[in-house]
């Protein structure tokens, strides 16, 4: 018996999509959410391997190690590079290179950065399409000052301005972290609210991605629309984060 990596994901893999069509029977909902698998501190090996397996959605969540591994990974075609952790507003003219999508666009500074940054990589013909963003939002109130990104729940429909008027850019919804050291079922029910409202004003803005190895259920049943899976993928990573 042979217990390769490959097998290993492979079996992973399809514990976590037969959790996610689960959920979606149990919801009752007829359209499954996107799985992105997310690679963090994983090798670029791992990233052909989920390939192969079909997975053509990854998560990344620092600039230089995404960056590094989609470089290695460039042959493969359509593989879809998400960008989900906080990001350096100077990181944006690295990130617009390789990412289809930013889902932690939270302040309208980095809005600003990547849209001038996927504007001059359209240009240059460095990506060839708008990259999608995702507004982060951070729903627990007060927002306590640790460090977390996301932005405040009224600070979403000038964030949504800035990325809409962009030529570069495409808004494409919310993000939100459910917060370990809480339930979170109530979070992913705000979300719900707060997407439904940005859709009055930017109805094509109808992404939620939400939901994580440990939620991804609860995430679900309230309508996520994107699912950041890593560890039950993957495995433990060597450091939490
Ligand atoms: C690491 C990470 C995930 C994946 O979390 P797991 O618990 O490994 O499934 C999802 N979203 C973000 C923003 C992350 O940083």
């Amino acid at each position: 018996m042979t217990h390769s990596r490959e097998a290993e994901l492979e079996q992973n893999l399809a514990a976590v999509q037969s959790r996610i069509s689960r959920a979606v029977e149990t919801a009752g909902i007829d359209h499954r959410p996107e799985l992105i698998v997310v690679t963090k501190y994983f090798p670029a090996a791992d990233v052909e391997r989920l390939y192969t397996l079909g997975v053509h959605h990854i998560g990344e969540n620092k600039d230089q190690e995404a960056a590094a591994k989609a470089a290695e990974t460039s042959h493969l075609d359509r593989l879809n590079w998400h960008f989900i952790g906080q990001l350096q507003s100077n990181k944006a003219k690295s990130v617009v290179r390789y990412a289809y999508a930013v889902h932690s666009v939270d302040r309208q500074k980095i809005a600003r950065a990547l849209a001038q940054g996927a504007e001059a990589a359209l240009d240059r013909g460095d990506r060839a399409h708008p990259l999608h963003c995702l507004i982060q939002v951070d729903l627990r109130h007060p927002k306590p000052d640790d460090g977390r990104g996301g932005a405040a729940a009224g600070e979403i429909p000038s964030l949504a301005e800035i990325i809409a008027e962009a030529p570069a850019l495409e808004l494409a919804g919310l993000m939100a972290v459910a917060p370990p050291e809480a339930e979170p079922r109530p979070v992913f029910e705000r979300l719900a609210a707060l997407s439904e409202q940005l859709r009055a004003d930017h109805p094509q803005a109808a992404a939620i991605s939400a939901g994580m190895s440990q939620d991804l259920e609860d995430a679900v049943a309230h309508g996520a629309t994107h699912l950041r899976i890593g560890r039950d993928v993957l495995g433990a990573r060597p450091y939490p984060r």
